[in-house]
């Protein structure tokens, strides 16, 4: 392994008596003694004691060891990693909202109240829903707040039956885990060929299941990255019957000032302001999954979290769209939809692609065109890295065996976007010329290939003093 790189754990580059920093003399010292032994330390914290450089180049290396959307092209489907102005993070870093506490008095908060106000206005106008509640810390946690509101909805008029929630099977994995969480039933309902919600099994479920339906969830542009046209046909289904129409508007980029939600007949809705609204976010975090509702639902917002949600996110989400305006945000949808095509477009003859035809901001190949190398979406994606690329999403959607999901999103110019493809292609040129290359790859990252498995059954999350000794 190569430490200078990968670096040894802080812990381990403690040196007993090392400072970097003197920390201020304890003005309440004389208190301590004060405070019952049942609360207090028995011996000193186990802490690493290191000197200042070799702090800041533990944690410098570290950090460029990651890969984010600043040090390179990240296209990763289904998850809309873009570009995250900095501008967004002096807006979120301001004292005076980074000092606020959430139990301060009214009137000293009605800049962060007006703020918050901007925000679901701007929202509203933007999905065509008349009210939002920012407390959902994601995109899940906002799934299962929507569903809650729906499941209260159907209550309140004394409908206890309804406890079906119609998810199609291209959904998001997170679609059928809220509506378990909720306590709610999943029916799958199938896609057809090209992609879309099959109409005549959505009718058959209707037929069967009518007064036990309690929403329908979908994704549009769905999984695929496909605009599904039969919403108001479907919509028109699952109202008549009497259940609601729930919008996973996690990737709401290729929408952006070109059509809303709430014009399509969709009762409640989430964004993940985290993804379309431009916060850095992986490995869990921060979000903001605010939901939205038409006139009337606004009462049957639960109580998800204590105080107002991920606030700093939502000052990024503000200050994002406050920067576009009226005019440039309809330029999102558009653009990402046409880097999205434009991509696919120029790799279709090498990787294949099942379900032809427009896509918007994000599209699904399944795997390399020649399956005879035996190189796969694995191998590709991780000979990507190699190239300084972060890789699509991959096995994903589960619709095909060997999916690789690309978008590129509406920030990138056309050079990245020549530079990718370029890239794509020579991997498909080295599977057919070298496959061992791909197959073993990475081969130039700080470490090669890892059981990824491991990490998820057998975590270790906290360090033992004595692995150290
Ligand atoms: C990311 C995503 C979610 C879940 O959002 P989290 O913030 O990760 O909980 C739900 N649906 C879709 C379509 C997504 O892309």
């Amino acid at each position: 392994m190569n430490n200078r790189l990968y670096g040894n754990l802080i812990f381990e580059l403690s040196k007993e008596g090392r400072r970097g920093y003197s920390l201020p003399q304890n003005k309440y010292a004389h208190k301590l003694s004060e405070l019952p032994a049942s609360v207090c330390r028995q011996e000193q914290p186990q802490l690493p004691e290191c000197d200042e450089m070799t702090v800041v180049r533990h944690y410098t290396n570290l950090s460029q060891n990651n890969f984010g959307v600043d040090n390179g092209f990240y296209p990763l489907g289904s998850c809309t990693m873009k570009y995250n102005p900095k501008i967004n993070e002096e807006v979120a870093a301001l004292p005076a909202f980074q000092n606020l506490h959430p139990l301060q008095p009214d009137h000293t908060v009605e800049g962060a109240r007006a703020a918050m106000l901007w925000l679901e206005n701007s929202l509203c106008e933007l999905t065509g829903l008349a009210h939002f509640t920012f407390k959902p810390y994601a995109g899940a946690h906002g799934e299962l707040t929507g569903l809650m509101v729906i499941d209260n909805y159907h209550r309140s008029r004394g409908d206890e039956k309804r406890k079906k929630v119609i998810v199609p099977d291209s959904a998001h994995g997170t679609n059928p885990a809220s509506a378990a969480v909720c306590g709610l039933d999943i029916i799958e309902v199938k896609s057809q060929t090209n992609g879309q919600v099959d109409l005549a099994d959505l009718k058959r479920l209707v037929e069967l299941e009518g007064p036990n339906i309690a929403a329908m969830m979908m994704t549009n542009p769905n999984t695929l990255g496909l605009f599904e046209c039969q919403i108001p046909e479907i919509a028109k289904l699952i109202h008549d019957c009497g259940g609601l129409m729930y919008y996973d508007g996690a990737n709401l980029n290729p929408m952006l000032g070109v059509c809303r939600p709430g014009d399509m007949g969709f009762d409640v809705m989430h964004i993940n302001l985290h993804k379309t609204f431009s916060t850095p976010h992986g490995g869990g975090g921060p979000g903001s999954g605010p939901v939205g509702v038409r006139e009337g639902l606004q009462e049957f917002f639960p109580m998800v979290s204590p105080y107002h949600g991920n606030f700093a996110v939502m000052l990024r989400a503000l200050a994002y769209i406050a920067t576009l305006g009226r005019d440039h945000v309809k330029e999102v949808g558009p653009l990402a939809t046409l880097n999205a095509n434009y991509i696919k477009e120029s790799l279709k003859d090498v990787y294949e692609l099942p379900i032809d035809g427009l896509c918007c901001h994000e599209f699904v190949f399944d795997g390399l065109k020649d399956k005879s190398t035996g190189v796969t979406t694995m191998d590709v994606a991780k000979r990507l890295l190699d190239y300084g690329y972060h890789a699509p999403t991959i096995y994903f959607p589960l619709l095909f065996h060997e999916s690789l999901m690309i978008e590129p999103t509406e920030n990138e110019s056309r050079d990245t976007i020549d530079g990718f493809i370029a890239v794509m292609r020579q991997i498909a040129e080295e599977a057919k010329n070298d496959p061992d290359l791909v197959k073993t790859a990475p081969h130039n990252t700080p470490i090669g290939r890892v059981d990824d498995v491991l990490a998820a059954k057998h975590p270790i999350v906290t360090f033992r003093q004595m692995q150290a000794e």
